[in-house]
């Protein structure tokens, strides 16, 4: 089975579930998890059956919920090491730690847990294993709390969870350029025109079903363009309205960072790519990421439906409006 469904898109949050054969991903975390999973449940998707979560970058309409989602769930999150660094340094402004000395912080915490166990010392490992031990013992101890030792451990491991925010079950990393495979989902990450520190868009393919997610880009790039060719759905960003925008309540400041070749895709920019480049394959073409001060659902679709206007049949280009505050009808392949 392959099945598509975006939770929520736009500034206040954005989170979608890609399932392929066995396996589901969660698409960004940038909804509190309470609301992750009462969606998630509204979408008939049961939040217990996540295997992964995958980041697309660390702005929080992306990762609000991401650190209690992974920890609840245990299971691991996938990002570019540029997106972790950033994510970790934005959970830690006050003490001001970089990145190296996060690791080191979370090595010697290690060695102190393993202190306490008969696991192997840290100097056995190299630096990757033992920051992967640190993370796994962590998630052992608190999982299981049936006897007194591991009780300690368990509390450890709890105490050093509220001492850093950036703790998670699991974290690995990908590149941009580089395919991965996640159980029965192959995905190709792609970089994005974004200000934020490695920002990435998706191809996601399970049973030659392939899905594109491109949203948070200030224009359409030559690379992006090739990666959603014969993609079979795109989640596609709409953002902002120009005039919308240009007469709107922004800053100034604010206005030109949105306008900005690495802001966001006006409905305008959109048209021009579904209207010109666009290859016009894909069975559902949703439009996300709108701007609730500076588009509306309506105007975005007009926009995008004139673009298309000529290749729209029952067959393709179904297009779709992904929205901020329900989830999109679950689509399956
Ligand atoms: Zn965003
Ligand atoms: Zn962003």
């Amino acid at each position: 089975m392959v099945r598509f469904t975006v939770l929520a898109s736009g500034s206040k949050g954005n989170c979608t579930v890609v399932t392929g054969g066995k396996t589901r991903i969660l698409v960004d975390a940038g909804l509190s998890c309470r609301e992750l999973f009462r969606r998630m449940r509204l979408a008939d998707e049961d939040p217990a059956t996540l295997d992964a979560i995958i980041i697309t970058h660390e702005h929080s309409d992306h990762v609000a919920g991401l650190a209690v989602t992974a920890r609840k769930l245990g299971i691991p999150v996938y990002f570019t090491e540029g997106t972790h660094r950033a994510w970790v340094r934005w959970l830690s402004p006050r003490r001001q730690m970089t990145y190296s000395q996060w690791l080191e912080q979370c090595r010697s915490q290690a060695v102190a847990l393993m202190a306490e166990t008969d696991a192997p010392t840290i100097e056995d490992c190299d630096p990757e294993e033992a920051e992967a031990a640190c993370e796994e013992s962590d998630l052992e101890a608190g999982r299981d709390n049936s006897e007194q030792p591991e009780q300690a451990h368990s509390k450890k491991a709890k105490k050093k969870e509220q001492k850093d925010p950036a703790w998670l079950p699991r974290v690995e990393y990908f590149q941009a350029g580089e395919s991965l495979q996640i159980g029965d989902i192959s995905v190709s990450p792609f970089t994005i025109p974004h200000d934020a520190a490695d920002p990435v868009g998706f191809v996601f393919q399970a049973e030659g079903v392939r899905m594109a997610v491109a949203t948070d880009l200030g224009y359409m790039p030559p690379n992006v363009k090739a990666q959603l060719k014969r993609v079979d759905l795109m989640l596609l960003e709409s953002n902002h309205d120009l005039e919308m925008l240009r007469d709107g309540p922004y800053p100034w400041s604010v206005k030109q960072r949105v306008l900005s070749r690495v802001g966001h895709l006006s409905n305008e920019a959109t048209a021009t790519y579904l209207e010109s480049e666009y290859d016009g394959q894909a069975t559902y073409v949703i439009l996300g990421h709108l701007s609730e001060s500076n588009n509306l659902p309506e105007l975005a679709r007009i926009s995008a439906e004139r673009a298309l206007s000529g290749r729209a049949s029952l067959l393709a280009n179904r297009l779709l409006l992904a929205g901020q505050h329900q989830p999109l009808e679950p689509i399956l392949f």
